[in-house]
């Protein structure tokens, strides 16, 4: 199974791909946990696209192409993946195109994750994440039984550094400017559904499912 799962930030799409990825038996590749992963340990990567992760802008093509040639030719790709927040924009979907096209393979489902901005904006200054499992929470929705601890795991929460109402706006004007027209690209392919990211977070998982088959 090869799917992209679309939509802004905040939409929910780190959260099912999570739960996709362990009921299919497929790997997350999620470009912003990799970037985060390179600035964290200071790699050259990491530390050219520091400034725009900061910003809420987006790293540059050939830094986010060549790191998903590379993890989608790892073998525990061999079964599928899913893609979740790449590609953010047509160039990058052109690039997909031509390097799953040179290995024989396509992609089977793009499915985008639909949400209102408003409500976006206080969705996403609102949430966490287990720093070890990866959980997500948020101050309103869903909260912890003890506040900064995981109850799956015992965890510690932490924030994302670019979870500011600033840079998330920064990051939803992105969004419209350069990944919606993403959607077009995939829209007369066959494969392109939506889903509606303001359902409940189970709703929206079970019409994943419904999707995937
Ligand atoms: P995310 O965790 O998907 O919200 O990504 C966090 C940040 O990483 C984004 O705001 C961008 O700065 C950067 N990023 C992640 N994926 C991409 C991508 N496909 N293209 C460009 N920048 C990306």
């Amino acid at each position: 199974m090869k799917l992209i799962l679309m939509g802004p930030p905040g939409a929910g799409k780190g959260t099912q791909a999570r739960r996709v990825a362990e009921s299919y038996g497929v790997p997350q590749l999620s470009t912003g946990d990799m970037l985060r992963a390179a600035v964290k340990a200071g790699t050259e990567v990491g530390q050219r696209a520091k400034a725009a992760m900061e910003s809420g802008g987006l790293v540059t093509d050939d830094i986010v192409v060549g790191i998903i040639a590379d993890r989608i030719g790892e073998a525990d790709c061999g079964k599928g993946f899913i893609l979740d927040g790449f590609p953010r924009t047509v160039a990058q979907a052109v690039a997909l195109d031509a390097m799953l096209a040179e290995r024989g393979l396509h992609i089977d489902h793009v499915i985008d994750i639909a949400a209102d901005t408003e409500a976006l904006v206080s969705r996403i200054t609102g949430r966490s994440t287990c720093a070890k499992c990866g959980e997500g929470y948020h101050a309103v929705h869903k909260k912890p039984a003890v506040a900064g601890v995981c109850d799956k795991c015992g965890g510690n929460l932490t924030t994302r550094a670019d979870d500011n109402e600033e840079t998330v706006r920064n990051r939803l004007a992105v969004y419209h400017q350069q990944t919606a027209p993403v959607i077009d690209h995939y829209r007369n392919g066959g494969t392109f559904r939506t889903v509606d990211g303001m359902l409940p977070m189970d709703t929206v998982y079970t019409e994943l499912c419904a999707i995937l088959g």
